[in-house]
């Protein structure tokens, strides 16, 4: 039998997390091994072709809102070509007023200038964007394919092995090693460093070394809609991307004057079967028409073309689980990136690196990136002393006795 291979840093899972921390550390001069249970790239949640990306703006959790901001920077600065930016209009909450005054100040305690974001009233929004609703206009809101930014990320590199078809069932510590495992518990390769970007898959390995963590799956589909060129519903298709109880990239012109819209998705939590709904297309119309403000109308029902299903990983309370597992020498966890895979992705791959090359924190530091937040998305979050004062680094937990994640918060 030969014998299993060493590599200094192994990525388990060639998803969109994976697939941008590998090639962070290509980029940085390493060697890296990417292992993924399937044949191929992206070919999970990340065969994703219609995500969206923009700073959130919303009420939420301040901890998110700074974070999304951050994050957002480091995608729009690293995807290049695959990132498509077309603008996304955040419409006013039915049940809050327009206050420009308010909003002004809140974009800008978020550190959100008017060229990130700018509140319109419904005129404005009517002429800058077609659509007559008062709210927030982010012009470098973007849309971009998860499947072709995970494959270009991952092509023919000299210093990147692949290996698929491979399931890493789970790890062993072996002195200042790691042994990773197939099911039948045979030893595929060790590694100083392993980065685990799983999702869901990352608890079963977590498992394998006594960590529990809180991850659950959340079904999502989103529909692709056709529109024949004579429909009434051709007057409301919105030419930028909406996010707001839902989200809709820009509806798209065709050769024969019909149109493609992709609207979504639904959030159906607890639940990871991959088959279509029309239960999941009907919840989209109704999304829809509250993307376009329609709730009144009329119209004809949409005609569902395709649609994508995908399975989300979620963290207990909402936030992606990002960093060193401190507890574990060696292991790095980037999981739980939910709905924001083209965000949490790309500060998972600046953030992973500068720890596990111990260097080039500056960057981060100059984004905003804060004790606090380290804590926030930090996997020590999750155990039992983890409210002992953050390092620069991390959140420093007292032991690894897991304790369980607050009420889940707002999707
Ligand atoms: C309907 C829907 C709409 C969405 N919309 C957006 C959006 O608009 N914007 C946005 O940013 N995000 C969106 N997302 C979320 C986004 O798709 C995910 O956050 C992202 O794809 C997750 O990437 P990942 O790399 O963490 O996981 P995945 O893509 O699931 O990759 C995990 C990989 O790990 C491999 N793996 C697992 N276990 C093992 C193991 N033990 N051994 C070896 N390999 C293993 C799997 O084979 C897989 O390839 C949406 C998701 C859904 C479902």
């Amino acid at each position: 039998m030969p014998i299993p291979q060493h590599h200094e840093i192994v990525v388990i899972g060639a998803g969109i997390a994976g697939a941008t921390i590998a090639n962070e550390f290509l980029a940085r001069g390493h060697s890296v091994c990417v292992v993924d249970s399937a044949s191929s790239p992206a070919s999970a949640c990340s065969s994703h072709a219609y995500a969206i990306a923009h700073p959130h703006i919303g009420r939420g959790s301040p901890r998110l809102l700074r974070l999304t901001r951050i994050a957002f920077l480091l995608a729009e600065a690293r995807w290049g070509k695959q990132w498509h930016q077309h603008g996304i209009f955040q419409p006013t909450k039915k049940d809050r007023g327009f206050d420009r005054v308010e909003l002004e100040q809140h974009l800008q305690a978020l550190g959100l200038d008017g060229e990130m974001a700018k509140p319109l009233d419904a005129k404005e929004a009517l002429v800058l964007c077609g659509i007559q609703q008062s709210g927030v206009w982010l012009p470098r809101g973007a849309s971009l394919s998860l499947f072709d930014a995970a494959n270009e990320l991952l092509q023919i590199h000299e210093r990147l092995t692949t290996l698929w078809d491979t399931h890493i069932s789970h790890l062993e510590a072996r002195g200042d090693q790691w042994a990773l495992c197939d099911d039948s518990g045979t030893l595929m390769m060790t590694a100083s460093k392993v980065i685990i970007a799983a999702a869901m898959g990352t608890k079963p390995l977590m498992a394998s070394i006594n960590v529990r963590l809180p991850l659950k799956p959340v079904r999502g589909q989103l529909s692709i809609f056709s529109i024949n060129k004579n429909d009434a519903w051709v007057a409301h298709l919105p030419r930028v991307g909406i996010s707001g109880d839902g989200y809709c990239l820009p509806a798209q012109a065709l050769a024969d004057g019909s149109y493609r819209w992709i609207v979504g998705s639904s959030f159906d939590e607890g639940e990871d079967d991959l088959q279509a709904r029309d239960s999941s297309d009907q919840f989209n119309y109704e999304q829809a028409k509250g993307l376009v403000d329609l709730m009144a109308g009329d119209l004809p029902t949409l005609k569902v073309e395709d649609c994508f299903v995908g399975v989300r990983c979620v963290a207990g309370d909402r936030l992606p689980i990002i960093g060193a597992l401190t507890q574990r020498p060696g292991i790095f966890l980037a999981t739980a990136l939910g709905s924001r895979g083209v965000l949490w992705s790309a500060l998972a791959a600046k953030l992973i690196a500068a720890q596990a090359l111990g260097d080039d924190f500056a960057l981060l530091a100059r984004l905003g990136l804060t004790a606090d937040l380290l804590a926030a998305l930090a996997p020590a979050r999750f155990f039992a002393g983890a409210l002992a004062t953050p390092s620069a680094l991390g959140a420093l937990a007292s032991n690894s006795k897991p304790i369980l994640p607050s009420d889940p918060r707002a999707k």
